[in-house]
């Protein structure tokens, strides 16, 4: 699954007309170089295109309303070489859509000192019209990312390319289908919430569907394809002995081998790239969806367990951010505590459906009863999370608005054998510990499933917060109780009149 193909991002150079045509031309001709240059160096994960360069409030409005009509576009890197008086700028910017980012730089480096004429001055002076541009897009509250240095420093590059992720991420979400199998888990609240509103706020459609709807792909799979995926089972994976060709559960393995061809199918025809499902509805599918789930994450899909669509949609859209990254993307649950005074871990897992992506080594292959459900054993893979680095995600409904919680993680391997736990797990030490991180998550309404990260990290998801324009609550080594909470009055107060115009 890719999302990116022929995505751009475009590249526009402010000025005006009172410098002449010369200072124009250089202020063209700098602009082409330094975007050649950040694309030769693959600076961000889609190419730059560079647009002309605009000086009056038509032509700004031009490139604002082609941007967004523009399928390809899935942003705006703005620049002030020069000054561009920005009241030029507030049709354009009034009706733009697509998400912006500043980049507030200059051509030149470092100041020519035995050269350095008004002639130069009047060319570099980024250092103030970057201030109007800003002056103006803070006038009308427009939310942007700004990104300060030179453009040639790798710092500044990295930052593009995060942003730049997550405007493709953005750009995956306004046309994503997740697929809703088998509606939520009875009387779960936080999976619930305001599907309508979502799709106004995020861009994502959620439909239902029964699971004879899938299981009519089910049926239709072909020996040929079912022998194909068995092979790739056992190259792929450490198959437990029963699962092996005339083991005793050989049958579970051909059967999860059955489910996985058939959602694939579902989900290809009907072009979902999130689904979700419910242990408690799983109609005439003979085991829930372990390996399938499991496999389609690493292949992209977002997913999320008893009828969490609002997990599964952020889970597609963080992996799409992640594209080609180090480190893996899964859904997420925190399942069980380790209580210790030499410090206090989470067990993260779920019944089975965690993505290999985040595997420390290669999975095993196996099949053990489900305890609930009522269906036939199913095969997962199992494994320990890679230690490191991560952040777990969750997006709440809070009624009136959506939230966005982060938590900061660092995830260490157990010290001992889990003999008896055969589901994929990582074990994790919340910051700033695990007393404030879970206390500062449960005042915040935080959900127990999450999306799991190693491949971005908090920053991401506060360029996606600004975006998207929700709240955002980030629980890190800085966050005390009392500030938290005070934050959490201060959002509330915030979005209100936010949304009853500031
Ligand atoms: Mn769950």
């Amino acid at each position: 699954m890719t999302a990116i193909s022929k995505k751009n991002i475009w590249f526009v150079t402010g000025s005006q007309h009172l410098y002449g045509t010369e200072t124009l031309k250089q202020v063209d001709s700098h602009t082409e170089t330094m975007v050649k240059e950040l694309n030769a160096n693959k600076a961000t994960i889609v190419p730059i295109v560079k647009q002309k360069v605009v000086t009056t409030p038509d032509e700004i409005a031009q490139v604002c309303t082609a941007a967004n009509a523009d399928e390809n576009c899935i942003g705006i890197i703005a620049w002030m070489h020069t000054f561009s008086p920005a009241k030029m700028w507030i049709r354009g910017l009034s009706i733009l859509q697509k998400p912006l980012c500043h980049l507030h730089t200059q051509f030149n480096a470092t100041i020519p000192w035995g050269e350095i004429d008004m002639d130069f001055m009047n060319l570099n002076q980024s250092a103030h019209g970057d201030r109007e541009f800003g002056f103006i897009l803070s006038r009308m509250r427009k939310k942007r990312k700004v990104i300060v240095g030179h453009w040639q420093n790798p710092a500044v590059a990295r930052q593009l390319d995060a942003w730049t992720r997550v405007a493709l991420g953005w750009a995956e979400l306004q046309q994503l289908k997740v697929a809703r199998i088998g509606d939520n888990m009875r009387e779960v609240a936080v999976t619930e919430g305001d599907k309508v509103q979502a799709q106004i706020q995020f861009g994502f459609a959620v439909n239902g569907f029964g699971t004879t709807d899938v299981v009519k792909h089910i049926d239709a799979v072909t020996d040929q394809d079912l022998n194909a995926l068995l092979e790739v089972y056992e190259t792929g994976y450490q198959l437990a002995g029963t699962l092996l060709k005339n083991g005793s559960q050989r049958s579970s393995l051909v059967e999860a081998a059955r489910i996985e061809l058939g959602l694939r199918s579902f989900l290809s025809e009907g072009g979902f790239g999130a689904f979700t499902n419910t242990f408690e509805n799983l109609g005439l599918f003979r085991q829930l969806p372990g390996i399938a789930t499991q496999r389609l994450m690493a292949d992209g899909y977002g997913f999320g367990a008893e009828g969490d669509w609002k997990t599964a949609a952020m889970l597609r859209a963080m992996k799409v951010m992640a594209t080609g990254l180090e480190g893996g993307t899964s859904f997420m649950e925190d399942y069980t505590y380790h209580f210790s005074t030499q410090g206090s871990w989470v067990l993260g897992a779920h019944m089975l459906e965690i993505c290999p992506s985040i595997a420390h080594k290669k999975p095993s292959c196996e099949v053990h009863p489900l305890g609930i459900g009522g269906k036939e054993d199913p095969v997962r893979l199992v494994f320990d999370g890679r230690p490191g680095p991560a952040i777990n995600v969750s997006l709440v409904d809070m009624g009136t608005r959506f939230r966005l919680i982060v938590n900061e993680v660092e995830s260490i391997l157990p010290q001992n054998e889990l003999p008896k736990l055969p589901v994929a797990r990582v074990l994790w030490d919340a910051r700033p510990n695990l007393e404030i991180a879970a206390a500062a998550w449960i005042l915040a309404g935080g959900a127990h499933h999450t999306v799991y990260t190693q491949a971005l990290d908090a920053s991401f998801m506060e360029d996606f917060a600004d975006i998207a324009g929700v709240e955002l609550l980030v629980i890190d080594e800085t966050t005390r109780i009392r500030d938290f909470k005070d934050r959490l009055n201060a959002n509330e107060a915030y979005f209100h009149l936010f949304q009853h115009g500031l």
